[in-house]
């Protein structure tokens, strides 16, 4: 103990020893029942957090995961939530740009954000004030990720940064730049991935942000049957249905592929320049696309479509059966 605390103290001194005096130094387990701490992060300068300044404690309680993007799954479907968005405040959070992959099944797992193509080293915003939960490099497949909690319960994910200008536990106000845009993570090009989520569940930003005009489509975002609508969809559903459509529905699965959350990617093993031998049949893996399948063992989508009987723009499953042509 006396050893690690002296070696704690050195790294803290070669780290910077003029922060140190005053930011609050981890010290093993000792912490305040109402301070949160950041454990991973002990050698950069910390932000402290009260318990009652955690935003959103009425969803959330105390948690305060500034590890993982998803802690315990606290979403009610038998609950209706309506969550007033500041739309006074909102900050679209990139310039420029474009969107290049929409949230939704995306090669036979779920893509759980937006993808907004990008420049490297493009300024990221907060898209509302908050809080931030994690700010990471390298995790997993989002790369360089930020989270940030608002007020109204709302989680916004920033990711594939090439660089993080924030720091856990930091206060930020919407449109306070929070990193820079890249390609770190499972990313092929440099672009902002960009969820939304609440109690964990990610949904389609599209549903609250208008994404060409850079704004909010509504003031106020409703939850109702684990389904989530802005204020003016879900009246018109209603009207429209004469709820003969029952407002329970299936909740969204848990296991929809998530990005990577938080399965390690495995290390991908290293391309060998050569022809894979080719079996006969190949089997669908994370990530697995039919044109990557084509090129992998130099054929055609084309060919698999026919001899596979599917169409190009099949949806691909995990453990699949792909049939390849000789
Ligand atoms: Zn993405």
């Amino acid at each position: 103990m006396q050893r690690k605390r002296r070696l704690t103290l050195l790294m803290l001194l070669l780290s910077g020893g003029c922060l140190w005096a005053q930011q609050p130094v981890e010290s093993d387990s000792t912490a305040t029942d109402t301070t949160v701490q950041v454990t991973q992060q002990a050698f950069t300068p910390m932000f402290t957090l009260s318990q009652d300044e955690i935003p959103a404690r009425e969803y959330y309680g105390n948690d305060w995961n500034t590890v993982n993007t998803r802690a315990a799954y606290s979403f009610d479907p038998n609950k209706t939530y309506t969550l007033p968005l500041d739309s006074a405040h909102f900050f679209f959070p990139a310039k420029g740009g474009a969107v290049i992959s929409p949230y939704g099944p995306r090669s036979g797992r779920m893509h759980t954000g937006t993808d907004y193509k990008q420049n490297s080293g493009d300024p990221i915003y907060a898209a509302w004030d908050g809080v931030v939960r994690m700010a990471k490099t390298g995790y997993y497949g989002y790369g360089g990720i930020v989270v940030i909690r608002h007020e109204n319960g709302l989680e916004t994910f920033y990711a594939h940064l090439s660089k993080i200008m924030v720091k856990v536990n930091q206060k930020v106000k919407a449109g306070e730049q929070i990193g820079k845009a890249g390609r770190t993570g499972k990313a092929t090009t440099d672009h902002l991935h960009f969820e939304t989520r609440f109690l964990y569940q990610s949904f389609n930003p599209a549903t609250i942000i208008d994404f060409s005009g850079k704004r909010l489509q509504t003031d106020t975002l409703m939850v109702v049957g684990g389904k989530f609508y802005t204020a003016e969809s879900f009246r018109q559903r209603a009207t429209e249905a004469a709820l003969d459509i029952p407002i329970t529905e299936a909740m969204p699965s848990d296991s929809d592929g998530l990005e990577p959350d938080p399965i390690p990617e495995k290390p991908k093993p290293k391309v060998k320049p050569e022809a894979p031998k080719t079996p006969a049949v190949h089997v669908v893996r994370q990530g697995d696309t039919l044109y990557g399948i084509a090129r992998r063992y130099h054929t055609t989508v084309a060919k698999i479509c026919k001899l596979n009987g599917i169409d190009e723009d099949a949806i691909l499953s995990l453990g699949q059966k792909i049939k390849i042509p000789k």
